[in-house]
């Protein structure tokens, strides 16, 4: 399943728990900081030179663990999106046509 992520850099306080819970390693730390000071997380496209594998399969497990709900996912060629609440659960959102 063919998988989109969307990270809000502002909200992320570059606590890494996505880059490590990905299993397709789609995610890295930035090397530039956001405007409170944090490296944020950013998605990686496919084919990045030293990251292996970029291929999201929309998976989700990295909004679920952020516990900043900085990620939003989209699957299914954007139809329904997954986003974590304050409960670490998935919301499952449809997306307008
Ligand atoms: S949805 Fe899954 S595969 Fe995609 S970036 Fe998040 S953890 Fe990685
Ligand atoms: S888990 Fe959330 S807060 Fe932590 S680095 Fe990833 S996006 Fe940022």
């Amino acid at each position: 399943m063919a998988g989109k992520i969307v990270i809000d850099t502002e909200r992320c306080k570059g606590c890494g728990l996505c880059v490590v819970v990905c299993p397709k390693n789609c995610i890295v730390i930035s090397r530039h900081s956001n405007k409170n000071g944090y490296f944020p997380a950013q998605s990686v496209p496919s084919g990045v030179e030293g990251v292996p594998n970029s291929d999201c399969t929309g998976c989700a497990m990295c909004a679920i663990i952020c516990p900043d709900v900085a990620i939003e996912v989209f699957y299914e060629s954007k139809v329904e999106a997954a986003k974590s609440n304050k409960k670490g659960k998935p919301n499952l959102i449809k997306e307008k046509a």
